[in-house]
């Protein structure tokens, strides 16, 4: 039987992404895996450092994988403050999983991010077709990535497919050191009754998608038959384009005494207004008819009754 493979397993979009996949094709199909130690007994986890490249084709071949999700990467805040450390971990680690899905003839989903454009880029309905100047380290190993995958796939027919996704928004893991991981942060905070701090300015606006909208979106993307996809690597997908003044506006509607500070990181705040305001995620539409679920109004409904905070 042919596995799948989803490294990085244990972040954000790893636990969801990991629970929907076997929830999709059977749990004894999908094998998860990150840099933490297994736990005995465990047959569907394994450690992997994917900048160990012998270690990642050992695993595909001994597992026989036939798709693989690459989530392992360091995150922009992160990136930012190890920029050498995060050009080894996102750019070797992609490296390694495209030769080895190269050898055996592998899928490969790779997600980009709104990160992969610059200041020099339109920031209001940002095209699927634009310039793409980033000036984070983050964004950097993004456009390389979108290129090595593209490469990959024209040089080799390894069938590479991705995502530039924003900010996502979820309930189960926490997130890794991202620009937008204030939009949980707040949540997290309104369902404990805290007040909250945000390292962003009020107005600062931002593409946002809940992860539900995000793993469906991966996974009818990697289903699409090939000769729909116009593009690879990669399409731009949105939810929704948010501030923080606006995201907790909608909380108070449920937690009316929830309160926000905001006390700005220069350095986070000096990334996103690097970033698009809006993306244009028309061709992810026309071609394999991507369409999100939730608004900021139902995402935050459904984030607070997760979180189990009362809610009206
Ligand atoms: P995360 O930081 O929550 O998780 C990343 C995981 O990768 C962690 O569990 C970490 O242990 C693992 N990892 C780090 N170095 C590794 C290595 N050398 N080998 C194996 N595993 C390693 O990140 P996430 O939010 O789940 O993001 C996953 C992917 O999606 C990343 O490529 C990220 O750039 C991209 N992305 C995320 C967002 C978002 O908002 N979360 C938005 C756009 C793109």
């Amino acid at each position: 039987m042919r596995r799948i493979l989803v490294t990085g397993a244990r972040g954000q979009i790893g636990v969801e992404l990991t629970l929907a996949l076997r929830k999709r094709y059977g749990a004894a199909r999908v094998v998860a895996s990150d840099l933490a130690e297994a736990q005995p007994l465990d047959d569907l986890y394994e450690r992997l450092d994917c900048m160990q490249a012998d270690a990642v084709a050992d695993l595909m071949r001994r597992r026989d994988i036939d798709v693989v999700y690459h989530l392992a990467a360091l995150l922009s805040a992160v990136a930012e403050d190890r920029p050498q450390a995060a050009w080894s971990v996102n750019m070797s680690g992609l490296y390694n999983v495209l030769e080895a899905a190269r050898r055996f003839g592998c899928q490969v989903f790779f997600p980009s991010s709104i990160a992969a454009f610059g200041p020099s880029t339109p920031r209001r309905g940002t095209p699927q077709i634009t310039i793409q100047r980033p000036t984070t380290i983050y964004g950097v190993t993004k456009v390389a990535g979108e290129l090595l995958c593209d490469y990959y796939a024209t040089r080799f027919g390894v069938d590479a497919r991705g995502l530039r996704l924003p900010g996502l928004v979820s309930s189960a893991a926490p997130p890794g050191g991202g620009t937008t991981d204030y939009a949980v942060e707040m949540f997290r905070a309104a369902a404990l009754r805290k007040r909250y701090s945000c390292f962003l300015a009020a107005e600062t606006r931002l593409d946002m998608m809940y992860m539900p909208d995000a793993t469906r979106a991966i996974m009818e993307l990697m289903e699409a038959k090939p000769e729909r996809l116009r593009f690879r690597n990669a399409y731009n997908v949105t939810g929704m384009s948010v501030t923080p003044r606006e995201i907790a506006a909608e909380i108070c509607k449920h937690a009316p005494t929830f309160a926000v500070d905001y006390r700005i990181d220069p350095l986070r705040q000096a990334i996103a207004d690097s970033w698009p305001q809006s993306l244009d995620a028309n061709a992810a539409r026309e071609d394999w008819g991507f369409a999100p679920r939730f608004d900021l109004a139902a995402m935050t409904r459904d984030m607070l009754v997760r979180l189990g905070a009362a809610t009206d």
